[in-house]
């Protein structure tokens, strides 16, 4: 017998189980029979596609039994793949998901928010451990002849020895602590898999002794019975009017260890040229490494009711990946490998088709539902933005779906409410980018807008540097930035030319005093009460997207320089051209400039020489 410490990772999900998941006990018995059925799944494929296995004698089921008796136990065995040696070490001693250390990092301390989040990523089989204080695991590999007895109680170490099984497959036997043994009752495993698991393909069979009972109440006779206690058909297989909300919402939980319902979701029977049938949810939080490269597919793969993958990316479009759920096809071959499937003409097309169905319904429900879909905008409106560059296909309908934030509403807005709120002469759509929500509303780029009452749409995600400009016209109307030089056409007044006159010296002077810093300086038609803002020119990047091209390691980026706009009806700018201290001048150009950047959130180059203006121009104010 050998003895193993778990490593790391599963003492602290250990931790967290018996912490943060308390209310949600019962959930063992869902992820012990989760993990038979993905181990039927798996020999059953075998069994029809390796003909190593093709003689295999494979009776699919899952079986469960109880002692109610002083030493209360539950044990869950299958007929499945089965673990060898190596495997139970490491299946069972590690958390070899991808995407775990993301997971644990994400975690808060906050019991509530954790159990939401351990809900999420799966606790499965360690869950036992809420219920149990020691658990046994007898496994025999599919084609192997030795058996392997895994046994621990939770507590930072297990032990493998060699045991004997008959026949292929798993057996968990779960010796009850004082909060499990409640389960050990035919009544409530009966309930539980009723809820979570009546619809896992296999059978399941409990088996339970029965009493009869004479007239007196007395014990006549004792019998065992075995009962199949699920009704092992593919929920999705079944037609839509057969099936109520609670089906749905429980086979959710099933398969996404979800601890929620889901927002909402969408079944459809393609039938004609393709066979096939889709079931896909939206889960109410989106998933916790929605965000992570190594992020978990949502979608699992069948071919008639046979379970392919869970671990295919490219079944739907990366920008979808937070959905689940699962497409079963009619006509893929069952040996269908990832490379095949990548290219698969069948596969494509079901893909296609799926993605419309999706966004179909995301239109729909944005009209219908509007509230449900400020609840999907608040968790998956970057996705979103993320398919606006990646599927032009479905381009124009996607963009409806995108929601900004804006000057004008609380909340969220569509592109087309802002059309519908456009002043009759307005020309463009105006965005503005380039940092957080705050800095951004507060941004003087804003001021002239504000007062002409000209919505802007507040970017403020990092991704809308790179995704709105792409959307170049919504219907039409140009969308314009408005930190860039020609974005002031709907600002423009009768006196600018005047003034433009007037303030030639000035701008003369502060041009010579900054030099190279600036592309250029011009009066501003956009600033009310701020005496400078910082905009680019047409063609070149902003400050913000040359920031993420530099974090993205490109360095080999030509030096842009702003333009310097100012404000000519602000009492700086005014004074300045009455002054004749060359110095004195050059020392407040430089103020316009750097407050300018500090306003937008940007660096001022030289922090020290900026303070020592600062100085020397207070100090002749005071
Ligand atoms: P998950 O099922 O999400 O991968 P678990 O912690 O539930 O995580 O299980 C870890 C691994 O142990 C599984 O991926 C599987 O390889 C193995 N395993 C668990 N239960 C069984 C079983 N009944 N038969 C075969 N393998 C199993």
């Amino acid at each position: 017998m050998a003895t193993h410490k778990f490593r790391t990772e599963v003492n602290q999900l250990l931790n967290l189980i018996i912490h943060s998941l308390y209310s949600h006990k019962e959930i063992f018995l869902r992820e012990l029979i989760s993990n038979s059925s993905d181990a039927l799944d798996k020999l059953k494929y075998l069994t029809l596609t390796d003909d190593a296995f093709k003689k295999l004698d494979f009776d699919p089921r899952i079986d469960i039994s109880f002692d109610e008796g002083d030493h209360k136990t539950i044990t869950v065995a299958d007929t499945g793949i089965g673990m060898n040696q190596d495997e139970i070490t490491e299946q069972l001693g590690t958390i070899a998901k991808s995407g775990t250390n993301g997971f644990l990092s994400q975690l808060t301390g906050d019991a509530k928010k954790d159990s939401n989040l351990i809900g999420q990523f799966g606790v499965g089989f360690y869950s036992v451990f809420m219920v149990a204080e020691r658990v046994e695991v007898i496994s025999r590999k599919a084609g192997e002849e030795t058996a392997w007895k895994w046994e621990s109680d939770g507590k930072g170490k297990f032990t493998i020895s060699e045991a004997e099984l008959d026949g292929n497959g798993t057996t968990v036997v779960l010796h009850l602590n004082e909060e499990g043994t409640e389960y050990a009752n035919r009544w409530q495993i009966q309930e539980v898999v009723k809820k979570y698991s009546d619809h896992i393909a296999f059978p399941i069979y409990l088996r339970y002794m029965k009493a009869e009972y004479d007239d007196k109440g007395k014990e006549k006779s004792k019998e065992e019975k075995l009962e199949q206690i699920n009704a092992a058909s593919a929920l999705w297989k079944q037609a839509k009017n057969d099936l109520s909300d609670e089906d749905y919402k429980n086979f959710y939980k099933t398969i996404t260890h979800d601890t929620e319902d889901p927002l909402f979701w969408l079944h459809t029977k393609a039938e004609g040229v393709q066979e096939y049938t889709t079931l896909f949810y939206i889960p109410k939080q989106a998933p916790f490494d929605l965000y992570q490269v190594d992020y978990r597919a949502g979608v699992k793969l069948y071919v008639q009711r046979v379970f392919i993958t869970d671990d295919e990316k490219e079944l739907m479009p990366t920008y979808l990946r937070f959905l689940r759920g699962v497409i079963d096809s009619e006509d893929l071959p069952l040996n269908v490998s990832r490379e095949i499937l990548q290219q698969n003409r069948i596969m494509t097309s079901i893909r296609n088709a799926s993605v419309k169905k999706v966004l179909g319904e995301l239109t729909r429900i944005a009209l219908e539902e509007p509230d449900t879909y400020t609840k999907f905008s608040e968790q998956y409106n970057r996705p979103i933005k993320e398919g606006l560059y990646q599927d032009f296909a479905n381009r124009e309908q996607l963009v409806d779906l995108v929601r900004f934030k804006s000057t004008a509403v609380d909340g969220f807005t569509s592109l087309e409410e802002y059309k519908k709120r456009m002043l009759g002469e307005q020309k463009a759509i105006y965005y503005i980018t380039g940092g957080d929500e705050q800095t951004l509303r507060h941004s003087p780029l804003l001021e002239a807008y504000k007062k002409k009452e000209i919505e802007v749409l507040i970017m403020d995600d990092e991704i809308d540097e790179i995704v709105v400009p792409s959307i170049g016209t919504y219907k039409e109307t140009e969308l314009k930035p408005v930190n860039r030089a020609d974005a002031g056409e709907d600002l423009q007044g009768e006196s600018d030319e005047k003034k433009e006159k007037e303030l030639k010296p000035v701008v003369e002077t502060i041009k010579k005093a900054l030099g190279d810093r600036v592309k250029d300086v011009r009066i501003s038609v956009r600033l009310a009460d701020s005496p400078s803002c910082i905009v680019v020119d047409e063609s070149d990047p902003t400050l913000k997207m040359q920031e993420m091209l530099k974090a993205m390691g490109q360095s080999d980026l030509p030096d842009v320089k702003p333009i310097l706009e100012i404000n000519p009806d602000h009492e700086i700018v005014k004074k300045l051209a009455g002054v004749k201290d060359e110095d004195f001048a050059a020392d407040v150009a430089f103020l316009l400039l750097d407050q300018a950047l500090l306003v937008e959130g940007a660096q001022v180059p030289e922090p020290a020489e900026f303070v020592k203006r600062l100085n020397r121009v207070v100090g002749r104010a005071v």
